[in-house]
């Protein structure tokens, strides 16, 4: 698990990070006031970052950063004051960045910047340049900011890359390469991915002054003009990853239940609505389950409410990993849906036992104690009608299995 090393000596400030950090960090912490208690947490611990202050009781003139960078830990350095000088020096040593301590916000930017880098080590980047000596740079500075980096050659690896990693989250690439240019590239990749969802950063080199609006032009989220000094780099790659997260947030908000994180029944009936016509158009075979907890409302009048709650979020956790891959709502109070595509109907229905039987055997968390639900699922597969008209025999196949004693499935017979 990866820890955060915050480094400060003033009273107020630690209460201040103390509290920004209980709330907005996602990682653990440790805050350490003194230059002698930070190497002590080193030695103990490992740290992914070190946020530190310059000035500490027995370190005034920031021989901390040693001690942090000689530990191989990435640090942010909260200072201040700070001239060019100070700031270049700062650099050279490879900190990563120095933020201003004026006030509350300072921590506040501080604490955004440490979740940002805690993400980026989950997150892989596509380097596509021609160029080793460009590309071995590049590469540097996003390991500086934690991400991994795939690097290839050309647009023609690019797409090869992207098929074969499919947890590629955003692609830097050069206009002029063999094979397949920049943009040849960028217009491939946006035929079937969005600039909402997957971010492009072109690199335009500062003698072709036209090429940066022809990267934004055909798709590109920002774009570099190489040389460029490492402040700019971080701030455009962390500005344009955090504009893709508010856009997940925001299409999150409207497209998935808050309780259980799943899917909502309005993003379902969208999607399975293309699924539906896909299928009847490639004439290939899809189903469609309807899954429903048994005597549901006896746990929520027996342990209240929020146990009731408490089944349904881990009931869905279940099933999003039992059916990852496909799409999974929550299409009422305690009814869920699954569509399931370009699967054999044989190998679907030892899924849908692998649930049933998993849910039978699960001991359910609630708020003081444990227990056991049951469910019952119908099943339908597509025939000629409507989308409507299918989810109805999965429907009817469900209320059999309610009626037949529940904790079953039933195929739709016909
Ligand atoms: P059956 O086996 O026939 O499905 O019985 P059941 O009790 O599960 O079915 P019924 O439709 O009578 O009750 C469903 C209950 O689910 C009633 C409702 O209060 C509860 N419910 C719906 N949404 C939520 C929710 O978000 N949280 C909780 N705790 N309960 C919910
Ligand atoms: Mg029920
Ligand atoms: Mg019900």
């Amino acid at each position: 698990m990866a820890r955060l090393l915050i480094i400060e000596d003033s009273p107020l400030m630690q209460k201040v990070i103390k509290h920004l950090a209980t709330s907005e960090l996602s990682c653990k912490f440790d805050l350490a006031s003194t230059m002698a208690e930070a190497k002590q947490f080193i030695e103990q611990s490992e740290y992914f970052l070190a946020l530190a202050d310059l000035n500490l009781p027995d370190a005034p003139n920031g021989e901390v950063i040693d001690e942090v960078l000689a530990a191989g830990i990435t640090t942010i350095v909260l200072t201040a004051s700070m001239d060019d000088r100070k700031r270049h020096a700062m650099l050279d040593k490879g900190v990563l960045d120095y933020i201003y301590k004026e006030n509350r916000d300072s921590y506040v930017s501080a604490i955004k910047l440490a979740n940002q880098l805690l993400h980026n080590k989950h997150t892989t980047v596509l380097l596509a340049d021609d160029s080793i000596t460009l590309r071995t740079h590049i590469c540097k500075q996003l390991q500086r900011l934690l991400f991994n980096v795939i690097e290839v050659e050309n647009g023609l690896q690019a797409l090869a890359a992207l098929e074969q990693h499919p947890q590629i989250e955003l692609l830097i690439t050069d206009f002029n390469m063999p094979e397949m240019d920049g943009i040849e590239l960028i217009r491939k990749i946006r035929q079937t991915r969005s600039r909402d969802t997957f971010p492009i950063i072109g690199l335009s080199s500062s003698s072709d002054p036209t090429l940066s609006a022809r990267f934004i032009k055909f798709g590109a989220n920002d774009f570099l003009i190489t040389p460029f000094i490492h402040e700019e780099f971080q701030w455009r790659i962390l500005r344009t990853m955090e504009q893709i997260s508010l856009f997940k947030k925001i299409t999150d908000t409207a497209n998935k239940d808050y309780l259980t994180k799943l899917y909502n029944r309005r993003y379902f009936y969208t999607h399975s609505r293309q699924l539906f016509k896909k299928a009847v158009a490639d004439d290939t075979e899809l189903v469609i389950a309807l899954i429903d907890i048994d005597l549901f409302k006896k746990i929520n009048d027996t342990y209240g409410h929020d146990s009731g709650d408490a089944v349904l979020v881990q009931l869905s956790a279940i099933l999003q990993s039992i059916f990852k891959g496909f799409i999974v709502a929550r299409f009422g109070g305690e009814e869920f849906i699954v569509i399931i595509d370009k699967v054999a109907i044989d190998s679907c229905a030892k899924y849908f036992e692998l649930f049933r039987e998993k849910i039978e055997n699960t001991r359910f968390t609630i708020v003081d104690g444990e227990l056991s639900v049951t469910v019952s699922l119908g099943v339908a597969w597509h025939k000629p009608g409507s989308l409507q008209c299918f989810i109805n025999k999965a429907d009817v196949a469900l209320y059999q299995a309610k009626e037949s004693g529940r904790n079953r499935i039933v195929y739709d017979a016909e």
